[in-house]
């Protein structure tokens, strides 16, 4: 057994906020980092590859995965399905290392209730305004105006479930807020139950105590 057990680390805001920029820089910070690739009925966007953004798979294939229970969590989002595979994550975990889950609210609340959920740490991204966050979704250029106007409809849903987070962070200026996760994860990895090797430790420190007395 690894001397730690990994995180899940969920990273969760409304469209636009900032989680993937943040994901991006946290895996460069930390090669163990794995990111769990979720699978989705979406269709790829240009650039997006099988396998590296998402494994995209049919609603048959989708719904078989989730009958043989192979998800984490899965929730349907924008209209299409999601979905988090449960054997990398496990593995990843056990092996003491962290994952890190891009996901909604309700991947969020499955993950926490799930039996790994007391190695969950999830982190709620906040944008500055409303605005800001428009701004954002324009400023990326990878939607169309339509589904830009269904992503700002759907943030204040995604807003609303904040309160539920272990951490809330406002990702105003992106240097800053990176170095707040880096400090809560850095934190978080020394919880006592993400140190299954402390029990021996602890043994070896009773033994020698009574060796001396
Ligand atoms: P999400 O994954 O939450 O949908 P992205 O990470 O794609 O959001 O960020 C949306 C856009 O906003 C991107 O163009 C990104 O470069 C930009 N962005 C992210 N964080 C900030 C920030 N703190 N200040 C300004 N622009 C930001
Ligand atoms: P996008 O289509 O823009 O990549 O993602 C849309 C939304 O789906 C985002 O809010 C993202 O967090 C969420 N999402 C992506 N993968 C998963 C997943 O595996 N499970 C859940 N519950 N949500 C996901």
């Amino acid at each position: 057994m690894s001397n730690r057990r990994g995180l899940l680390i969920i990273l969760s805001s409304p469209s636009g906020a900032g989680k993937s920029t943040l994901a991006r820089r946290l895996m460069q910070w930390d090669e163990g980092l794995s990111f769990s690739v979720s699978a989705t009925t979406r269709s790829p966007r240009p650039g997006e590859e099988h396998g590296r953004e998402y494994f995209f798979l049919s609603e048959e294939d989708f719904k078989k995965q989730v009958a043989e229970g192979q998800m984490l969590e899965h929730a349907h989002v924008f209209g299409n399905f999601y979905g988090s595979p449960a054997g990398p994550v496990r593995e990843t975990i056990e092996s003491g290392n962290d994952v890190l889950f891009d996901v909604d609210w309700q991947g969020e609340a499955q993950i926490r209730n799930s039996d790994l959920g007391k190695h969950a740490l999830s982190i709620f991204i906040l944008p500055p305004s409303i605005t800001e966050l428009h701004r954002r979704l324009v400023g990326r250029g990878q939607d169309s105006e339509e589904v830009i106007s269904k992503r700002m409809l759907k943030s204040w849903d995604e807003i609303s479930h904040w309160h539920s987070y272990d951490y809330v962070l406002v990702n105003d200026d992106l240097d800053a807020t990176e170095t707040q996760l880096k400090t809560i994860i850095t934190a978080e990895r020394m919880r006592r139950e993400q140190q299954p090797a402390l029990q021996t430790h602890v043994n070896g420190l009773q033994s020698e105590f009574q060796e001396m007395s």
